[in-house]
């Protein structure tokens, strides 16, 4: 029941949604990112990657706030950085809330509404300068404008994941490919990890990670991101 008496004091924040293929929009709640989920990025960061399954430890993660989508062509140069670098990510979107616990495996896929791609931009000196001396990195990763993100793919139409390729190309030169079979933690395995730390709920997405070739991105540049065989983004930088 509405009271008349209790009213917003200031415009409800618009809720960011991403078109999706066949019809429709996905409104986002939140957005989680992955860190350090492929082997050859984590070592050019500089950081150990694990040999095997069993030395993997726990995932890195961290969020983006839900407005740092950004479903159009042009991505603003951030302000506070002169390193701004591109990571191109499968990102998977959430179709429903997750049951209360931890969630199974077995169970994550049952979750999944579909994938793009993405870029979990990042401004690189200030991520350095936090590494440095032990500080969070909400400042390098969750800036505005920070996650410009394809169509979303509907995962029946999309087909399994199995290994296809990420690819991004600056001004059509290739600065990063891979595999989605060099992913150290897979969707379900990810999934199942952020269930013992969040709930889980319908509108949620989630970066799953770079490969290496992370590079800096300049104003004019022209960028093409694809998930090989599901999805598209294409932008540019703009001053
Ligand atoms: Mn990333």
């Amino acid at each position: 029941m509405t009271d008349a008496r209790i009213h917003d004091v200031v415009t409800a924040p618009p809720v960011q949604r991403v078109p999706v293929r066949g019809g429709g929009r996905f409104p986002v709640r939140r957005i989680y990112c992955v860190g350090r989920n492929f082997a050859d990025h984590a070592r050019e960061m500089g950081a150990t990657a694990p040999a095997s399954k069993a030395e993997r430890g726990t995932p890195v993660f961290f969020m983006k706030p839900a407005d740092a989508i950004v479903t159009g062509e042009a991505v603003p140069y951030p302000s506070a950085t002169s390193d701004l670098h591109h990571e191109v990510e499968l990102v998977v979107a959430i179709g429903a809330d997750a049951p209360a616990g931890v969630l199974p495996v077995a169970q994550a896929q049952a979750l999944v509404f579909g994938y793009t791609v993405g870029l979990d931009l990042t401004r690189r000196d200030l991520q350095a300068a936090a590494k440095a001396k032990g500080l969070p990195w909400d400042t390098a990763k969750g800036f505005d404008h920070s996650a410009p993100i394809g169509e979303l793919v509907p995962a029946a139409d999309a087909g399994p994941l199995g290994a296809r390729q990420l690819e991004l190309r600056v001004n059509g030169e290739v600065r990063q490919h891979a595999p989605l079979s060099d992913l150290i933690w897979d969707v379900p395995e990810i999934l199942h990890e952020l269930s013992k730390l969040y709930a889980l709920r319908a509108g949620d997405l989630v970066f799953m990670g770079t490969p290496a070739g992370v590079a800096a991105l300049q104003p004019g540049d022209r960028f093409e991101a694809t998930l090989e065989g599901i999805a598209t983004l294409r932008g540019t930088i703009q001053a």
